[in-house]
């Protein structure tokens, strides 16, 4: 291994203990810089049909390029074409002809023009053979041991979305249009070729080389075709009639087969709650080193980050299931149906998000779903909460802009929002209708909404209106008063956000639930106005007043409870997100008893989600009694509040925290947990902490957690010693 590649896989970030950003999700919105000029972006016009992409070429990897021939065949939609105008950037074209004879070419940076010598009639099949080379900036990259990457793991792999393609090959880059495709990949005969479709077959070649044919017989979007080669090992297993594969570099082939386990399992999930069987022949996922994102929804070819390989050791704390259910997700919802352009991205991005939720719900309990559709309402949401931009979005300047929380984690909330409304069974039967009526074809925000209005007899303008057309999300204000003589509760709720041509006044359908007397009475409510009144007759005063109890509404909700209510509401094991809430109650109170119920919740709850929460609750509250709770509550059995516990811990600023992290990175089995505590000792200057770093870089575990955390560590140490610690290695380590 040479120093370049080890620097940089030490320098990659470390995934977030809980959550894992998929596809190519950016965290924060991209805004576009003020005072830009707005201009809308529409999907262009289509000259022609394109029918099929042939593409047969020769990847060098020494010289990083790619030579060969790209065969379009098409034909002119509704009048007869002149001349062709195809996406390609910085090709060096040699050679232009066809079934039509043609007179010239021009290429530009952007674009190849190609002109007949006669119009080719509307209707009538024509086809052209572009001989071509491309030393590509984007989307084929090369990953060699030339280059700095391990020995042995020498690949190329491609990426499509949103507009890369055109810079490995000539043709319509947009996903308005869809054709049939087929690779033949000349490679050394050591290694292995992967793509869309099916393998037609493999033959031997002068030179060392051999030519691998893949055809994908069902038309799909430009931006899907995919390839990649390299010496690559593999994985097998199969879904009933479908062939699952893994392929990974020989150096990432230890744990492979973590990152492929449930992929079975998820097929047949899908399969059953989408109802429409896995629309592709096959299914293959390939890590990539330096992927740029989690992963890509290729059709039958899921390219992936080589993060997702996690060893046995690192425990729960990271996981490859949500990555693997998003993008197997996107084979329906983004290959089968395709956004017709990036304004309606939410038509991948947030089926994908939602399905893998719904995955993990049916994995691991209903608990796991509504915990991550709150992260993804408290973390990515809310956070964004100023940002008025609907997610039906025309004025972005970048496709890229489009790639955020709205289409990714808004959109999620938008289908949850539909599902809770109308039921599942309803639900899922408009999903199949819309997949049934639209495969293999492109969609749009209209499509879906025309579905769910026939299947349910619902009008649902408004609602695709405030959520989709509209931005922002309802800020609610909730207050609950007992009225003892009328035996009546008195909750008002106000819809306080600020509206605007941008935001509306939402209509939210929901309840209330009372527990009275550990018995739950429900009160269903509309709300549509700036202010509600709900006089609710009870038998008694209840214990707990719930505002949407079963999580059906996207809303920043602000509801001041009392600590008797917080108690009550902390200890309802039927209520997760309820007791998520009280959590974050009772961390605003710095109060022995706060203390003693979280730290209750930390140690006993039910649900891992609630006991980090609760650790977190006191890091926030942060007295002695907090710190010490923390500090005592180490030995979790559960590895993910393990790993949240010592996170806390590593912000509490206090002797006995620094004491514990000492001792967390003695005595911790789990290196993904000791990279925790690490980068908390980051902030106790002295020769502890140093020493730890500095034992930390010897580290050879799998994922490199640790030297990475020392890294950070070292960064934060004011420990001038260290730096030669770091170059003695990085010699150590070069070749
Ligand atoms: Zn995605
Ligand atoms: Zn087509």
């Amino acid at each position: 291994m040479s120093a370049a590649a080890w620097l940089a896989t030490a320098a990659l970030p470390v995934t977030a203990a809980e959550r894992e950003h998929v596809c190519r999700y950016c965290s924060g919105a991209e805004h576009a810089p003020a005072g830009a000029p707005k201009e809308r972006q529409y999907a262009p016009d289509r000259q022609v049909d394109l029918l099929h992409i042939t593409l047969d070429v020769t990847p060098d990897f020494q010289a990083r390029t790619v030579a060969g021939t790209a065969t379009l065949r098409f034909a002119p939609i509704a009048k007869p074409v002149k001349s062709l105008r195809l996406d390609g950037i910085h090709l060096n074209v040699r050679e232009v002809k066809g079934t039509h004879a043609v007179r010239d070419y021009s290429v530009d940076d952007q674009c190849v023009t190609i002109v007949f010598e006669k119009e080719i009639p509307a209707g009538e099949e024509a086809s052209i053979d572009v001989a071509y080379s491309a030393e590509p900036a984007q989307g084929l990259f090369f990953r060699t041991s030339a280059m700095g990457f391990p020995e042995g793991d020498d690949h190329c792999w491609t990426q499509g979305e949103p507009h890369e393609a055109r810079h490995w090959f000539p043709s319509f880059d947009y996903p308005n249009e869809r054709a049939s495709s087929e690779i033949i990949f000349h490679v050394p005969r050591e290694m292995t070729v992967v793509s869309n479709g099916r393998l037609i077959g493999e033959a031997e070649e002068p030179g060392g080389l051999k030519a691998v044919h893949w055809l994908q017989e069902k038309p799909h979007a430009n931006y899907l075709i995919c390839v990649v080669a390299g010496r690559l090992e593999k994985l097998e297993d199969q879904h009933g009639d479908t062939p699952l594969g893994f392929y990974t570099q020989p150096s990432k082939a230890k744990y492979a087969a973590n990152a492929f386990a449930e992929t079975a399992e998820i097929m047949d999930f899908f399969e059953k709650e989408i109802g429409v069987p896995f629309p592709w022949e096959k299914y293959d996922q390939a890590t990539c080193a330096d992927y740029h994102w989690g992963g890509m929804e290729n059709t039958t070819l899921t390219t992936l980050t080589q993060r997702t390989i996690i060893a046995d050791e690192v425990e729960n704390v990271r996981s490859s299931r949500s990555l693997n259910a998003h993008e197997m997700a996107h084979q329906w919802f983004g290959d089968y149906v395709t956004c017709k352009d990036w304004s309606h991205l939410w038509l991948n991005e947030g089926f994908a998000t939602y399905y893998a939720l719904l995955y993990e719900g049916h994995k691991l309990g209903r608990d796991d779903l509504l915990y991550g559709l709150y992260l993804d309402a408290r973390d990515e949401i809310f956070p964004e909460h100023k940002d008025h931009r609907p997610i039906v979005y025309r004025e972005y300047q970048q496709p890229r802009e489009q790639f955020d929380y709205r289409n990714y984690p808004k959109g999620s909330w938008v289908l949850h929002m539909l599902r809770s409304m109308l039921g599942e069974g309803l639900y899922r039967q408009a999903i199949r209708t819309y997949l049934e009526r639209h495969a293999l074809q492109d969609v749009e925000t209209e499509d879906l909404r025309e579905v769910f209005e026939e299947t349910s007899g619902r009008t649902l303008d408004k609602f695709f209106d405030q959520w989709l057309y509209h931005g922002g999300v309802p800020e609610l204000k909730v207050t609950s008063k007992w009225l003892a003589e009328e035996r009546t509760a008195h909750v008002t709720i106000e819809q306080t956000q600020a509206t605007s041509d941008d935001v509306l006044l939402f209509e939210l359908e929901t309840k209330l639930r009372f527990i009275v007397d550990g018995k739950p009475v429900d009160e269903p409510i509309k709300i549509d106005g700036r202010r509600h009144d709900f006089y609710v007759k009870l038998p008694a005063e209840p214990q707990i007043v719930r505002f949407d109890p079963d999580y059906t509404v996207l809303a920043r909700v602000e509801f001041d409870l009392d600590d008797k209510q917080l108690e009550a509401q902390l200890g309802n094991q039927a209520d997760v997100i309820g007791r998520l809430q009280a959590c974050e109650g009772l961390a605003k109170r710095k109060t022995a008893a706060s203390v003693k119920l979280l730290r209750q919740a930390l140690n006993a709850d039910p649900f891992w989600g609630v006991r980090a929460a609760a650790a977190a609750a006191l890091r926030r509250i942060r007295t002695t009694d907090a710190i010490a709770a923390l500090v005592e509550s180490t030995d979790q059995p559960d590895a993910r509040v393990r790993n949240r516990v010592v996170e806390e811990i590593g912000k509490c600023y206090a002797d006995a925290a620094h004491a514990k992290l000492l001792e967390v990175v003695k005595r911790e089995q789990n290196p993904a947990i000791v990279a925790t505590a690490l980068r908390g000792l980051g902030k106790y200057q002295g020769q502890a902490s140093i020493a730890a770093a500095r034992a930390a870089l010897d580290d050879k575990s799998f994922n490199n957690d640790l030297v990475a955390a020392a890294f950070a560590a070292i960064g934060d140490l004011q420990a001038r010693s260290l730096s030669d610690e770091v170059m003695k290695l990085i010699k150590s380590r070069e070749t």
